[in-house]
């Protein structure tokens, strides 16, 4: 008998880790796996290449009327790697970088940037199979999901690690104090917006992950997706 597919939600603030864990568990179960904030990213980057932003204001009739050119893809890697494409440009290392980051915020508490976002990602997760993880999966996106994860920690250890992934990448002028601002920042903006803020799903399981191993996580969550396959 075929396995029953569910959608698995995951949530929660920045740089938890949140994206690690939904593709060991995407990977390990045979589904597919979207990455919502690299669509948020690549806007973002588009508005920033496209001289839509004057400082952190963005020219929103503008993005407006150009929101149907910006065609956001992903496509597996040579190494089986999801990677993001903007018009049909591999844009995965430059969505990362602090300036996106620094004004991604902005552009996803957009009501009509969200709303064009959430009908894709719908889109997506029609024949389920599917993890997504992002900020409003389980309350807007997918509320129907059979597993909603929530997953949190504290800000000095998600900007370590956001801090030691950007080293490892090359990226030497960084400081600590600017990425622990920039996830804090980011948390406000994206939990105080007016357009669906990120909260957690009544029923969503929370993690707190500050003191866990990255094996440690996969387990629990490949032990949560097992609870309800088997329920
Ligand atoms: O997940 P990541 O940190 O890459 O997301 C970048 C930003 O995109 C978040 O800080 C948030 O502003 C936005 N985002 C969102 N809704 C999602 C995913 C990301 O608002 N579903």
């Amino acid at each position: 008998m075929e396995k029953k597919k569910i959608i698995v939600a995951i949530d929660g603030f920045s740089s938890t880790g949140k994206s690690t864990m939904a593709k060991t568990l995407a990977r390990n179960i045979g589904y597919a796996y979207i990455d919502t904030g690299a669509m948020y990213r690549a806007v973002t980057l588009y508005c920033l290449e496209n001289g839509l932003f004057d400082g952190d204001k963005v020219n929103e009739a503008e993005l407006q009327q150009r929101l149907t050119d910006i065609r956001i893809k992903f496509k597996p890697s040579a190494e089986g790697k999801n990677e993001t494409y903007l018009n049909g440009r591999n844009v995965e290392s430059e969505i990362r970088s602090m300036e996106v980051s620094d004004k991604v915020s902005i552009i996803a508490a957009i009501g009509f940037v969200r709303r064009d976002m959430v009908r894709q990602q719908q889109a997506m997760g029609l024949k389920k199979g599917i993890v997504m993880d992002g900020r409003d999966i389980g309350t807007v996106v997918f509320p129907q999901a059979e597993l909603k994860i929530f997953v949190t920690a504290t800000a000095a250890v998600r900007a370590q690690r956001r801090f030691d992934e950007l080293r490892s990448k090359g990226d030497t002028d960084v400081t600590y104090e600017e990425v622990l601002h920039n996830v804090t920042e980011r948390d406000r903006l994206d939990s105080t917006r007016e357009e669906s803020p990120l909260r957690r799903a009544d029923d969503a399981l929370i993690l707190d992950n500050s003191h866990m191993t990255i094996s440690e996580q996969n387990q629990w969550l490949m032990d949560q997706y097992e609870r309800i396959i088997n329920r």
